[in-house]
């Protein structure tokens, strides 16, 4: 079945889907995204994706593509006509096609563009890698200050993430000035105890639509919430670790940097958090 995709007003087979050259997320980057995960065909958190895009948009001084019912109607679309049970829904917005290549913003008027498409990713929940957990490596975080936009300027991450596989382990976490951010697509988190520790919000991290569900969560469940920066050392003597993003949820972390966590194994609280996320989003996903 060829893939059914969404192009600025017309739902396409993806190989007639076709971009201008000039457009600014082609040029400049200029774009923002957001990843929503689907399953049993429904979508999870909604909601906190739509305020995220939001903001990103405002922050950019982007005009919204269309409405946020429209944009419910587009996602729902492409998961019925894809037949997606699991999997991801993946939305970009640029700035549009001015036409030409230019520093300066396009006039307020350019038409953005929006193109969502889907990615089918059948055992997305029972994912075999939750039962070892994830070994990861920490780099510099030389990106830009305004990690708080979801921009798709996503080269240092790639790039991460490629140093990470030559290290033969599964992610790598950014340090900068001798503390955790965050992972290349995901936020951090140490467990000591019945504490979760993890850097609190700001523009040097991306505000977790998941990190926001999981905190919640673990404050329902009488978990200590510690929102701080902390160290790759601390880390390593931390009972566990996980990350949270839309596609991988709650992933243990068992190694960093060569040094294995508690036992070298998926921890009780992370399991369990990983649990109750799945169980109370299933119930809101629409
Ligand atoms: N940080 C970064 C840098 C990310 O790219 C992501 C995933 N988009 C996250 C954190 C996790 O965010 P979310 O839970 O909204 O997927």
């Amino acid at each position: 079945m060829t893939r059914t995709v969404y192009l600025n007003g017309e739902y396409l087979p993806e190989a007639e889907a076709k971009v201008s050259i000039f457009d600014r997320g082609f040029l400049m980057a200029d774009g923002v995204y957001e990843v929503t995960s689907v399953l049993d065909g429904k979508l999870i958190d909604f909601p906190g994706h739509r305020a995220r895009l939001a903001r990103s948009l405002h922050e950019l001084d982007m005009a919204a593509p269309c409405s946020d019912d429209k944009l419910l109607a587009i996602h729902r679309e492409l998961i019925a006509v894809n037949a997606i049970t699991e999997g991801m829904v993946y939305l970009q917005v640029t700035r549009g096609n001015p036409g030409d290549r230019d520093f300066a913003y396009p006039p307020a008027d350019t038409k953005p563009t929006l193109v969502l498409f889907t990615q089918a990713k059948p055992g997305l929940a029972d994912n075999p890698a939750v039962r070892t957990g994830w070994k990861v490596i920490s780099v510099p975080d030389i990106r830009w200050g305004r990690r708080d936009i979801k921009t798709v300027q996503l080269l240092y991450p790639s790039m991460a993430k490629m140093a990470a596989k030559a290290a033969h382990v599964d992610d790598s976490w950014f340090v900068e000035d001798g503390f955790v951010t965050e992972g290349t697509s995901n936020n951090a988190y140490i467990v000591k105890g019945n504490r979760i520790i993890t850097r609190q919000l700001s523009s040097d991290i991306l505000h977790g639509i998941t990190r926001s569900a999981v905190l919640r969560f673990a404050a329902e469940a009488q978990m200590v919430i510690e929102e701080r920066p902390f160290t790759i050392a601390e880390t390593q003597q931390a009972d566990e670790a996980f990350i949270t993003s839309a596609s991988a949820f709650v992933m243990p972390v068992v190694e960093v940097d060569g040094a294995a966590l508690g036992h070298g194994k998926p921890g009780p609280v992370t399991t369990r958090l990983r649990e109750i996320y799945l169980e109370e989003m299933r119930k809101t996903a629409i």
